[in-house]
């Protein structure tokens, strides 16, 4: 098998070993989830105290589960938290009560649109306890006593996240971030985990230019926690834009972080259903990571569609936040809540493919190797072309049949070489393929002609 099929299917094994853990926000799902990824990738764990502070935010109670089930009067459980996780309400408090079906109806939630598909339900920061089940088991239940019990625990503990960083030749980073913080769901947070790992691995296997930062952190509580404790990384880097979101939370644990600021990032979901590539531009709109992303999707020629920006989905909406402003876009396939599926049973292993998600990690494969080599450099020589033929860079292209092609790239990178445009520029202005132009830079910086 090609190497990019047996990375679909390693991914989609993945895929499926993490689908039966129940995670949340908080909680052993969320360990046991990054202890399985650590098996692939190293990964550095934070655990932030229940309490702490992170910029407008309180790291919330950590919540645990263990059992959970609505039983008739033969004792029956007619929903069961064991069949899957997603039949009880994500953070439900303790409950252990016998009602009538007409009380407990109030804490059961439907989809009578698909009456055979349990959706999934969550209730954060509102203490509430509820199931989820199909409509067609909720019909067949007689009216009657029913036995409910939610064996959970809600109580100080931490909220865990992972990060893995693959080193670069500078410090300067990008972070490519996905959502840990769903239970059994298939596309919308396993795919996009699945996805990072191997692209995590994948990275590893030269230096690249930047150093890539992986984070695997719950939904919207877990990107402001790692906002709140990496502000020395991630504030602007201009003045007079908002200023500094404030020092690293100084109870968080590890302390202020060191090292490079984040110029780009990526944040991954709902990458291995079978629809087309969707990339959601960055607040800004024309960061480098947006260009970058609009030309190679429209370079390899797949079906794909380009969004701007909004301030919802995932956690761009963070790292876009008017204070951050990061150039940090999302890649998905069909976005969030754009398929029947979305926050429901049917978002199962079966529902993302192995193909789809070694489509997704190749396309960031090639927009990291064109973010990694994209430079703006200074024409030397400016004035008339500077003689090539003397200097070998003709010769040296004698016989290749793509020789006109790498002439024409050298000469587009002379002449837009003026320290405002940058090789995407040039690949974009030329028509040609950024590899050619990548090519003739080097060929160009080699003969002293042009300089970063
Ligand atoms: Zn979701």
């Amino acid at each position: 098998m090609a190497p990019m099929t047996v990375a679909g299917e390693e991914m989609h094994a993945l895929v499926e070993r993490l689908y039966p853990l129940c995670r949340s926000i908080t909680g052993d799902g969320v360990r046991a989830t990054l202890e399985i990824i650590g098996e692939y990738v190293p990964l550095q764990v934070h655990e932030v105290p229940t309490g702490t502070q992170v910029l407008d935010w309180t790291v919330p109670q950590e919540w645990n589960i263990r059992d959970a089930y609505v039983a008739d009067a033969t004792g029956r459980r007619v929903v069961d938290f064991a069949a899957s996780n997603l039949h009880v309400l994500g953070y439900s408090v303790p409950v252990a009560a016998t009602v009538p079906l007409t009380e407990l109806r109030a804490h059961l939630h439907t989809l009578p649109d698909r009456p055979s598909w349990v959706p999934y339900r969550t209730s954060y920061y509102k203490p509430d306890w509820g199931f989820c089940l199909s409509q067609e088991t909720l019909d067949s239940l007689p009216d009657g006593d029913y036995e409910v019990r939610i064996d959970s625990t809600l109580a100080d503990g931490h909220l865990t996240y992972a990060e893995h960083v693959v080193p670069g030749q500078v410090a300067d980073e990008v972070i490519v971030s996905c959502h840990v913080c769903h239970p059994s769901l298939a596309n919308d947070n396993l795919a996009g985990i699945a996805v990072a790992t191997f692209l995590a691995r994948a990275l590893a296997e030269q230096t690249p230019w930047y150093t890539y930062r992986f984070l695997f952190a719950p939904g919207t509580i877990g990107a402001i926690t790692w906002l709140a404790r990496n502000a020395d990384r991630v504030e602007k880097a201009s003045p007079g834009h908002g200023g500094s979101p404030g020092p690293a939370e100084p109870g968080a644990g590890e302390g202020p972080s060191t090292g490079g600021r984040v110029r780009h990032g990526l944040v991954l979901a709902c990458a291995g259903d079978r629809g087309r590539l969707t990339y959601k531009r960055s607040r800004r709109g024309d960061a480098e990571i947006d260009r970058v992303m609009s030309h190679v999707l429209s370079a390899s020629e797949r079906p794909h569609h380009i969004t701007g920006f909004t301030p919802y989905g995932y956690d761009e909406r963070q790292f876009c936040s008017p204070g951050f402003d990061l150039g940090v876009g999302s890649l998905s396939r069909t976005p969030y809540a754009g398929y029947p599926e979305y926050h429901t049973s049917a978002d199962n292993p079966d529902f993302v493919s192995p193909e789809a998600m070694a489509d997704t990690l190749a396309l960031c494969r090639e927009a990291f190797a064109v973010l990694d080599r994209n430079r703006r450099y200074v024409n030397l020589s400016p004035y008339g072309e500077p003689q090539l033929g003397r200097r070998g860079l003709y010769e040296s292209l004698g016989g290749r049949s793509d020789a006109k092609q790498a002439q024409m790239a050298m000469l587009w990178v002379l002449n837009l070489s003026d320290g405002e445009h940058d090789l995407l520029d040039v690949a974009e202005r030329s028509g040609l393929p950024f590899d050619a132009v990548a090519a003739a830079a080097d060929a160009l910086r080699g003969a002293g002609l042009i300089k970063a």
